[in-house]
């Protein structure tokens, strides 16, 4: 009787395991070899506003979680805008539709001051569990979802949990999109392919050590509680920084309005901005600006 398990990993031929590795790939880096006005150092700092949705993406009802959420509009987002504000940086904000569709004044206001909203799913679903024309629905609604609250079309998408399903690039590249923030192949921004061929789309990349959450999330009913020290996570980040600006490359943030926007926190954002402000030579820039000029000024 014929085996029908399928082939574990140490099985595969080498086209199968070449496949799996070929759907998306790092291509053509695109690091500049300055920046505008001669800056040495591009600063791109993210905020998610997740806030109720990452309750609701898991089937989630608990009020105490959903207030958590809400917390991230009423005193996250004023709280980070504020800094920004004062401090006369651009950033960019991703954004779950169901998070513009309760507080679509927060994206509004987040467009008035200069700041870009770009796709962030539906309700922060993982693609990865989704069925293809599911996929492709919710991101192209998504979008316009946030073109219809903020008078903008989206031009850039970061992924919910920075899930990727084979079939996520292909729909980014058919929408036309400038660029992707959800991979983690450089620090600096490179070209997306897909199995073997450039799609023209840009990966301004990521990574979970400059996320906040990964240091500050919290789990009720588990005895673990894996907080880093808020000055332990500023001092990574301006670590990261630090080396992007002797390399002359790429600093990327990602922060969460729910998770940073708190008092023991958010100084780690107005720090390390005054940080970054006491160098010469630093381009802050909203995600879109900083792919746009990566993609027509590649060295
Ligand atoms: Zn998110």
């Amino acid at each position: 009787m014929k085996d029908e398990r399928p082939l574990a990993p140490w099985q595969w031929p080498e086209p199968h395991w070449r496949r799996i590795v070929e759907r998306v790939r790092a291509g053509r880096p695109l690091r500049p070899a300055s920046w505008p006005g001669g800056a040495r150092c591009a600063v791109a700092l993210s905020f998610d506003s997740d806030h109720e949705t990452n309750e609701l993406r898991e089937g989630g009802e608990s009020i105490g979680r959903l207030s958590q959420g809400q917390y991230g509009n009423r005193q996250g987002v004023p709280r980070i805008l504020e800094i920004l504000a004062r401090s006369g940086v651009k950033a960019s904000f991703f954004v779950p539709a169901v998070t513009a569709l309760l507080y679509p004044d927060e994206q509004r206001r987040v467009v008035a001051e200069g700041h870009e909203v770009a796709i962030h799913g539906w309700i922060h679903e993982r693609n990865s569990e989704l069925p293809l024309e599911a996929e492709r629905d919710l991101q192209m609604r998504s979008a316009d979802t946030l073109e219809k609250i903020t008078g903008r079309r989206p031009v850039g998408i970061r992924t919910p949990s920075w899930d990727f399903s084979p079939a996520t690039l292909a729909i980014t590249r058919d929408m036309g999109l400038l660029y992707d923030s959800s991979l983690m192949a450089d620090v600096d921004c490179y070209e997306l392919l897909m199995d073997g061929r450039p799609t023209g789309v840009v990966e301004l990349p990521v990574e979970w050590i400059r996320d906040d959450a990964v240091y500050f999330n919290m789990n009720r009913f588990a005895a673990l509680r894996p907080y880093t020290p808020p000055a332990g996570v500023f001092d990574i980040f301006r670590r990261e920084f630090d080396a992007a600006y002797r390399e002359g490359g790429l600093f990327q943030l990602t922060m969460h309005p729910h998770i940073t926007g708190y008092r023991s926190r958010v100084w780690i954002l107005e720090e390390l901005i005054g940080h970054m402000r006491s160098r010469e030579g630093v381009w802050f820039a909203t995600h879109a600006e900083i792919a746009a000029y990566a993609k027509a000024h590649a060295a």
